[in-house]
């Protein structure tokens, strides 16, 4: 079982109602409902461009596997970024089970659109 959201500073766990993305920062004016402690500015940020990168993955490849893939890929990389930036370190247990869900389906070779040095990415 993965261990529930929770406040950094008063542990306690965060109900689905203040988990929501962008919103429950909004109405609960970026603090923690139990003890006031600030939410960082950044979380809505990352919350809102992961919400824009994940439509524009959407909008160019459709419902699709590709798009599943590149949306699981996004997710992965922005965790990675974001324990990078914090800590400066990649965790292989993320780089690792990423590079395999984005290869994959995607055998490079001739004839696929994902071949490096043709200009069909
Ligand atoms: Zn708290």
């Amino acid at each position: 079982m993965f261990p529930v959201s929770h406040c950094p500073t008063c542990k306690h766990p965060i109900a689905l109602r203040d988990n929501v993305p962008v919103l429950s920062f909004l109405l609960l004016r970026g603090k923690c409902r139990y003890c006031s402690a600030r939410i960082p500015t950044r979380v809505p940020i990352i919350e809102a461009g992961t919400a824009v990168l994940f439509a524009v993955a959407v909008a160019k490849f459709g419902l699709s596997v590709e798009a599943a893939v590149i949306l699981v890929s996004i997710g992965l990389l922005l965790v990675i970024a974001i324990i990078d930036l914090d800590t400066q370190y990649i965790l292989y247990i993320l780089v690792a089970p990423g590079t395999i869900i984005a290869l994959a389906p995607f055998p490079w070779g001739p004839g696929s659109e994902w071949s490096i040095g043709e200009a069909y990415i």
